[in-house]
Parts: structure tokens; sequence; C-alpha cells
């Protein structure tokens, strides 16, 4: 069943080596070193940001892309 439009969680998301990328419940900076080779950031809805080397830099990086390159560009909606 698909989301409904408005439905915006971001998440950083973990790729792993054979290729697949972790869901929006697995805490990737909980995940043991080496677990992932990128992290990207992805939203419910969707959309994916970049991916970016398994830094913790890239964490913050992948929250802040989220925000700034996807939230914002939605359509003002009021706040729940
Ligand atoms: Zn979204």
């Amino acid at each position: 069943m698909p989301l409904p439009d408005d439905d915006h969680d971001g998440y950083v998301a973990g790729c792993y080596r054979d290729g697949s990328v972790s869901d929006e419940w697995t805490e990737v900076e909980r995940c043991a070193g080496g677990t992932f080779v990128a992290y990207v950031a992805r939203c419910t809805c969707g959309w994916t940001g970049r991916r970016r080397p398994a830094t913790p830099a890239a964490v913050m990086d992948c929250r802040r892309e989220w925000f700034l390159g996807h939230v914002v560009a939605l359509p003002v909606v009021e706040p729940a």
C-alpha cells in the first residue's frame, strides 16, 4: 500500500556490500564499523539523496541534505 504524498520521514540508510540498502528502522550509527560501504539520505516518500562514504560526518550530511534538499522544497503544509 503506497504511502500518502505528505508522509515525509527522513532517515539515513546504509548501503551494504551486496548493494542492498538498509531500511528506516536501522540505526546506521549503531551498526559495527564496516557494515556499510556508503550512507544515503532517504525519505519514506521514496526520495533518495546522494551516496556518501560511510563516515560519521556523512550521517549529518545526509540529514542536512534530506532537510535542505528535500523537505524545504516541498509545498508548505501546516505542521501536525
Ligand atoms: Zn519525502
